[in-house]
């Protein structure tokens, strides 16, 4: 026959064994540091005391007829074990909620941000948690849950089952959690925690059944085993060489925030890299590795060091779990500054340089990808040197998805040439100017102002400009046009190709390349462009002249140009600004200006073009005043190559 006080004996101490050396492994590891270890530890010490309770009351138990103190410590015992106990199951929840995310931080409350019915149930759950204990820790007075009677024999009272109860409620709270959050759980974490269920469940039970066998205080020690080796380890997790957290840590934390409605602000610190060093042996990998090093520690002054995740080279990111949004602004404004000043590094000096960003969530961010996205997306020039927060980001995130339209669009055919009809001042057709237009799959149209100097940016302007030539020329090829009465078409030209070596043979080579007449072509060169570097500019459009093209300088009266520099150029046609035009209109002072600008041009035995006509009352100022040509919306808009076709053959008849 088997001896079942004995057996209890053997499974009390073997479950006191267990959670001592859980609980030294957990201190030798120093896995101390976050509230979700802090609450493990407790889990232990509770464990650890039922197990003791476990044993001496098995040996007071012998002798509690006999001797009043060994029955005075039985019923100690009894007393502690079932204080302790009956609060396993509550903190094992709150130890889930840490590890799932729903809890962050001891004094985050994110109340304000749940639904009543959720706020209501921790009420619920609190209140009864609390009478429950009180039920306990006043039991010698009331013997509600248990007693010894008259013959020193322990008894279990009603109030018992409301213990099972709620661990059972607890519990099952705690599993809801976890399953709610499977999708943001490591698989070792859901592993782990499944055989913790699992034998937490098969200890009640087994001691429900046999209930004499001792058996769920190691049962449970066994799976806090589970959760030590596989939660609490956060190897996984961790950036050993930083001693930061991981891009996996970040994507799985920054996910459960998200999903828990906890609003977190996150300071990204990213591209830091030298600036500049008196010793340029210093860029070398392993230093480039003890500058990470340097950072993660600056940062680790900050904010607690399991905040911190290093989320690719050069790249840091914080979480700040504080509603206070100036707070975590504070924050980034700080690290932003210290990047003003040098860094030691072994024995030098040197500076850095980081970007820094402030992304709040949920607000800016609604998942991980938008994160990683704002994250990892180009900084402008613009930006540089200053946190960027708030609206800066709708801007930067707008910014690298035209960015990177921009960048497929040549190949996935995003761009079209449109074209808008130029006229004589009696309406009589006279030319065209082509004008880009893009459409992106995902983005829809975006227009030249946006794109435009995005392609200057990323190189692929001169690309995009010779996409535009050829598609007129190929147009022109056809003779259409001409046989509509087009004179010739405008391209518009950006500067930035201009000046490039080789750039007017380039041209003149896919002009002849097609076939078409070279004087079928004109080329626009923006007035403020034009001011740059003239020299250069004008052997450029000598070149071009000589090869037969016409030239207009586009957009004139914008910028603030050397006019005689301006007027040397050789330009055919001056372009007058459609801000010109319709400030005519608003003001007397703007009527002189466009009076005095169509004369000036008109004294250099040039050409002007209006832009931007709308009415038939602009034509007349514009008539009145000796302007030679139109284009605007009153003729009309630029439209696709079919609708010019039609529009001017409908013109001409
Ligand atoms: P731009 O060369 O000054 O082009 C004239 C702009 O005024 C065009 O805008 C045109 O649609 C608009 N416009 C014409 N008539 C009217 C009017 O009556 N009312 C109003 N409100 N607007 C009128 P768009 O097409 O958006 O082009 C903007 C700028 O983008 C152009 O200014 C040009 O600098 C640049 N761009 C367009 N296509 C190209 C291209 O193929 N290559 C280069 N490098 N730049 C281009
Ligand atoms: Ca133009
Ligand atoms: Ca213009």
């Amino acid at each position: 026959m088997i001896d079942y006080n004995d057996l209890s004996l053997g499974l009390s101490i073997a479950a006191f064994l267990v959670c001592m050396s859980d609980l030294i492994f957990t201190m030798l590891d120093r896995r101390i540091r976050k509230p979700q270890n802090k609450i493990y530890i407790l889990m232990l010490f509770l464990l650890s005391a039922n197990a003791v309770c476990g044993i001496v009351a098995f040996l007071a138990e012998k002798t509690k007829i006999i001797s009043d103190a060994a029955f005075r410590t039985l019923t100690v015992s009894r007393y502690i074990y079932f204080v302790t106990h009956s609060l396993l199951a509550p903190i094992f929840f709150f130890y889930i909620s840490f590890v799932v995310g729903r809890s962050i931080n001891w004094n985050v409350r994110h109340a304000q941000h749940k639904s009543t019915r959720v706020f209501w149930l921790d009420v619920l759950m609190g209140v009864s948690l609390g009478a429950m204990e009180l039920m306990v820790i006043f039991n010698p007075l009331l013997h509600w849950t248990w007693y010894f009677d008259q013959a020193r024999d322990f008894r279990r009272a009603g109030g018992e089952i409301l213990i099972y109860v709620q661990s059972a409620v607890w519990l099952g709270a705690s599993f809801v959690l976890v399953m709610r959050s499977w999708n943001i759980l490591s698989k070792n974490r859901k592993h782990s925690f499944a055989v913790c269920y699992m034998l937490v469940i098969m200890g009640i039970l087994i001691q429900m059944l046999f209930g004499r066998i001792y058996i769920e205080v190691l049962m449970e020690a066994l799976g806090f085993t589970g959760v030590l080796f596989f939660v609490e380890n956060e190897d996984d997790r961790r950036d050993v060489e930083l001693d930061v957290y991981n891009t996996a840590a970040f994507s799985l934390d920054v996910s459960a925030a998200l999903k828990n409605d906890i609003p977190v602000q996150l300071i990204i610190v990213r591209d830091i890299r030298f600036n500049r060093t008196a010793n340029p042996t210093l860029l070398g990998k392993t230093n480039n590795s003890a500058l990470q090093r340097t950072v993660a520690d600056y940062l680790g002054t900050k904010i607690k060091k399991y905040y911190i995740y290093n989320i690719g080279q050069g790249c840091f990111a914080l979480t700040i779990y504080d509603k206070a949004e100036e707070k975590a602004a504070a924050v980034a404004a700080e690290i932003a500054e210290r990047f003003r000043k040098p860094w030691s590094i072994g024995k030098t000096d040197i500076f850095l340089k980081a970007s820094v960003i402030l992304i709040a969530l949920p607000e800016r961010a609604g998942n991980i990808a938008d994160v990683f996205y704002i994250a990892q997306c180009p900084i402008p020039e613009k930006f540089r040197g200053k946190v960027m927060q708030g609206d800066d980001l709708d801007w930067i995130i707008r910014y690298a998805a035209v960015e990177s339209a921009v960048t497929r669009g040549l190949k996935e055919g995003s761009f079209e040439v449109y074209y808008q009809p130029t006229y004589h001042i009696d309406k009589k057709i006279y030319g065209a100017e082509a004008l880009l237009r893009m459409h992106d799959k995902e983005l829809g149209n975006i227009y030249p102002d946006e794109f435009i100097p995005i392609a200057e940016k990323i190189g692929i302007i001169d690309e995009i400009d010779d996409f535009v030539l050829r598609q007129v020329c190929r147009l022109l090829a056809t003779g259409v046009p001409q046989k509509y009465g087009v004179g010739h078409i405008n391209v518009n030209l950006s500067v930035m190709e201009c000046m490039k070596e080789g750039f007017a043979d380039h041209i003149v080579s896919i002009a002849e390349d097609s076939g078409v007449d070279k004087h079928d072509i004109s080329f626009e060169i923006t007035e403020s462009v034009a001011a740059k570097d003239y020299r250069h500019l004008e052997e450029v459009i000598e070149k071009l002249k000589t090869a037969g093209f016409m030239f207009y300088i586009d957009d004139f009266g914008t910028g603030y140009s050397n006019i005689n520099a301006l007027f040397s150029l050789g330009a055919d046609v001056i372009k007058i600004d459609k801000s010109v035009l319709w400030g005519a209109e608003q003001s007397e002072l703007g009527m002189v200006l466009l009076k005095s600008t169509i004369e000036m041009v008109r004294g250099m035995h040039k050409k002007t073009l209006a832009e931007g006509v709308e009415t038939e009352q602009q034509i007349q100022i514009l008539k009145n005043l000796g302007c030679d040509y139109l284009q605007g919306y009153y003729f009309s808009k630029p439209v696709p190559e079919e609708t010019f076709l039609s529009v001017i053959h409908a013109k001409t008849g």
